[in-house]
């Protein structure tokens, strides 16, 4: 989710009744495809696992330096190749200030790896959790589309309510048919090249996220496209 402080006060009344499955859904599949010496650790504590995906979003209320860990608007940047993929690089050559206000989910996911691998190291298994709950959210968060454009609600585009759509929506409606259980974990040698490799594939795609919400659109009468939905005992 990318948060804007307009809707803190939004945010906060809805949290408790937005489902967040998807987020939830992917971390505690994730446990599934472990190989075995951290399966056993993972499967013991799969419900915190997967109860803390949302963490991260909750966070954006409070914190105000969470909300730009969630995404990276690519758009912003002339030259999408010419971003340091090392933070320490990318401070140096670009302004801080402007980073963080575009956001830093691929740095975010090397950084977080770097705490889950010190919390194992000192065998906290308080932090080990919430460390592997957090990544879970900020790589799910990456392969998003429209995590990697400033158009990230379709706001420039008369598509507003596009985010909701893709990423909770159409998730909560058709989960059930998608096969999660794309085989077993591989280890990644080079995570921060890894995130960047994730948000540079996500941003390709979303030109089409924005073009097939517009054909479809078009395909359906307005009465269609908008209607309440119960969740959470919540007429939305
Ligand atoms: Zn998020």
């Amino acid at each position: 989710m990318k948060p804007s402080p307009i809707f803190l006060v939004l945010g906060l009344f809805f949290l408790s009744s937005w489902g967040f499955n998807p987020h939830k859904k992917i971390n505690q599949t994730a446990v599934f495809l472990l190989p075995t010496e951290l399966a056993s650790f993972y499967k013991t504590c799969i419900k915190q696992i997967t109860d803390k995906a949302v963490d991260a979003d909750k966070r954006c209320y409070i914190d105000t330096i969470e909300g730009p860990k969630h995404y990276i608007d690519l758009d912003q940047y002339e030259n999408i190749d010419s971003i340091p993929i090392h933070w320490s690089k990318a401070k140096e050559k670009l302004n801080e200030r402007k980073l963080l206000a575009q956001g830093i989910v691929p740095w975010q996911i090397n950084r977080t790896y770097q705490n889950l691998v010190q919390a194992f190291k000192s065998k906290d298994n308080k932090r080990i959790i919430q460390l592997s709950a957090d990544l879970g959210h900020y790589v799910a968060d990456a392969h998003v589309p429209l995590h990697t454009t400033s158009n990230y609600n379709g706001q420039y585009t008369n598509q507003i309510g596009i985010h909701a759509l893709w990423e909770t929506r159409i998730p909560e409606m058709y989960m059930t048919d998608y096969d999660l259980f794309i085989g077993s974990a591989q280890y990644i040698s080079d995570p921060v090249n890894f995130a960047w490799k994730i948000v540079r594939e996500s941003n390709a795609l979303v030109d089409s996220v924005l073009l097939i919400e517009k054909a479809l659109n078009k395909s359906f009468r307005d009465s269609e496209i908008k209607s309440y939905i119960e969740r959470n005992n919540q007429l939305i």
